[in-house]
Order: C-alpha cells, then structure tokens, then sequence
C-alpha cells in the first residue's frame, strides 16, 4: 500500500513539466539534403536477413541505407558501430534522452560517450503517419532493449532459447569480425527497435508491445553520419503481438539495402567530429 499523500500533494502533482533537452538546441540535421542525395543514389549492396537470425552490413559515412521490410510484418533490432572502433557504439538512453523514447525522420542515433556525435539520421520513415495509438503506442523505440536468453531464463521454466536478438546480434557480429562470440557479446547493446510497435501503460507504466502496423515495402532510410559497422537481428517475435524468446510467432525476413548518392551530391556536408568535451573532469 502506498502511505497517505501529503496536504499539497496536488499542488506538488501539478507542476508543469519542462523537455529535458528541447528540440531547438540540437543542431539540426540538413534533411533536405540527404532526402535529395538519396533521390539521386544507385544500390551498392543488400544484406538478406533470415527470420530469427542476424547479418552485418557496413556504410560508408556519406551513404545510406534502407531497412526494408519483405513479404511480411517483422520487427528488427538495430545495433551500429564505428565501423573503425567497436568502443563507439549507438546510446540508446542518450539517444531516447535527445529525442523521445521513439524515432523518426529527422532524428539521430547517437555514439556512447566519449564520442557523442550522430552516427546515422533518420531520412525517412513510412510509417510516420501512425503517431500515437489510443494506447500510447509509437513505432520504432529505443526503450526496449532486445530479446535475450537471460531475461528467458529467468522469467520461464523453458530450456535455453538461442535465437533471441542478443545472441543473434552476437553470433552476426562474431561471423563479421572473427572476435569470439563471448567476446563479441560485450559489444552488442541496447537496440532501436525498427518497425516495433511498443509504449508504456498509463496506469502502471509497464512496457508493452503490440502488432507492428508494418507492411512489406514499408522501410526506414539512415543517413552514416561516420563509417558505419551494423548489425540487425529479425526479431524472434515476428511483428511482436504475442510472444518473443521461442520459434511460436510467424516470422520473415528483413533487407537492408545500401545506397552511394551522385558525385556531388553532398556538396556542404562535414562528418561530425567527436564530442568536444576534454574529458579531464575536473580533476
Ligand atoms: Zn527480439
């Protein structure tokens, strides 16, 4: 039982609140730009994900690439690395901090301190008509995590499961680099969850996911802000509107596709340095 609530209580409840980080102190992103510069770009490469694995592609900075959903609703799980540094890799809760707990064209997926610069832009998004649900649904989060065999373990008596998110990534990511898979596992990180549909419960303020509303040709298109190393898992989940962590959900593949844009094309843009901050803190 909660103790009993103070005599200002309401006057404390009602407080308004203020963004952490608005909007209009984030230098913004040249969207036009990139929407022209992927207008004009010829296919370099494509990566097929099977249901319930994990592949690696690589960007260029200066590139693009679309993850493309195919033949029918799937949620993928999204890591990206310096391609050059696996130390720098995407922040989640920095990234959520910035820009909410869900993405969309315009913002950014941000590299971990001490870095923190924008590794890639979001250029497009197809399922920006969706907005908010009559449940606080969003698509494209960055407040799960990913599916992993530990959560598994602990929350059922079921025997191991391998091909949650976690241990697709890391399987992907050993195959790519030669790293050991225990050593690759301490790479891989909290994800942006493409095309998942997820919010929090007003009363309870539990995470909860329900059918993505993707279709097959819907996609998410990034800008590489840096030379990019990703990794994308097609969710065990499917479209995640029951279960994930088991083979029950109807599941299909993703395509990541990689764009050069035209000779010229990017004329004024300047990859980003890294964060400015000396790092001595104040010792
Ligand atoms: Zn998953």
């Amino acid at each position: 039982m909660p103790r009993p609530a103070p005599a200002d209580a309401e006057v404390r409840r009602a407080v308004a609140p203020v963004i952490a980080y608005p909007d209009d102190s984030l230098p913004a992103p040249d969207l036009p730009l990139y929407r022209a510069a992927m207008a004009g770009a010829r296919k370099v490469d494509e990566v097929r994900i099977p249901p319930r694995e994990g592949r690696c592609f690589r960007v260029p900075r200066g590139q693009l690439f679309r993850i493309l959903s195919v033949e029918g609703p799937q949620v993928g799980d999204l890591n990206l690395w310096n391609a050059a540094d696996l130390s720098e890799r995407f922040y989640s809760g920095k990234t959520r901090a910035l820009h909410g707990t869900h993405l969309t064209a315009g913002d950014r997926m941000w590299s971990a301190f001490p870095h923190l610069r924008p590794m890639a832009t979001i250029v497009e998004d197809t399922l920006d008509w969706y907005g908010t649900d009559a449940y606080g649904g969003r698509v494209h989060d960055v407040i799960g995590t990913r599916c992993d065999p530990y959560t598994h373990a602990l929350l059922s008596e079921g025997g191991a499961y391998h091909h949650c998110c976690h241990s697709n990534l890391t399987r992907a990511l050993a195959a790519e680099t030669g790293l050991s898979p225990a050593e690759a596992e301490g790479h891989v990180h909290d994800v942006l969850n493409v095309f998942m549909c997820t919010g929090f419960t007003r009363e309870t303020g539990q995470y909860f996911m329900k059918a993505s509303p993707v279709r097959p040709g819907d996609h998410l298109d990034f800008f590489a802000e840096i030379d990019l190393l990703g990794a994308l898992s097609a969710c065990p989940g499917g479209d995640c509107s029951a279960e994930h962590s088991s083979d029950a959900a109807a599941c299909h593949p993703l395509v990541v596709q990689v764009f050069e844009p035209a000779d010229g094309a990017l004329a004024g843009w300047t990859p980003p340095e890294r964060n400015a901050y000396d790092r001595s803190h104040g010792a």
